[in-house]
């Protein structure tokens, strides 16, 4: 009888941890830090990561705009055709301000911002697929 006391309650409980990881768990970043991510310094370190087992393709296929790692070079070049990639560059282009940016824009008269940012797909180096 004390047997299954404790086994149904247990069980359930655990799924119910699991799917409020899954629900809080993001997966992808703010375009502001993807905005952060593009910058030569840090794109060039996130674009050249040192192996990594722990992570997929072991970081060696990264894209920075989507904050997405990518098994092999083949993978990261078919997701550079892919709608969620295009759709990615464009919503990328559309917020091209920092807010120091607009902080400046809106406290000087003479400072023109840039209208547009040019997002480009991350070149692809051939050598190393
Ligand atoms: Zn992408």
């Amino acid at each position: 009888m004390g047997k299954s006391k404790q086994t149904g309650n247990h069980k359930s409980d655990k799924k119910k941890n699991i799917a409020k990881t899954w629900k809080t768990k993001r997966r992808t970043k703010d375009l502001d830090q993807i905005h952060a991510d593009m910058k030569p310094g840090t794109a060039a370190k996130l674009l050249h990561q040192e192996v990594d087992y722990d992570v997929t393709g072991c970081a060696q296929h990264y894209c920075l705009h989507c904050a997405r790692y990518f098994v092999d070079m083949r993978s990261l070049k078919e997701h550079f055709k892919t709608k969620v990639h295009k759709r990615r560059l464009k919503q990328l282009r559309e917020e091209p301000y920092t807010q120091e940016e607009a902080e400046r824009a809106a406290g000087m008269g003479s400072y023109i911002p840039p209208k547009t940012v040019e997002v480009k797909t991350q070149p692809v180096e051939e050598d190393m697929a």
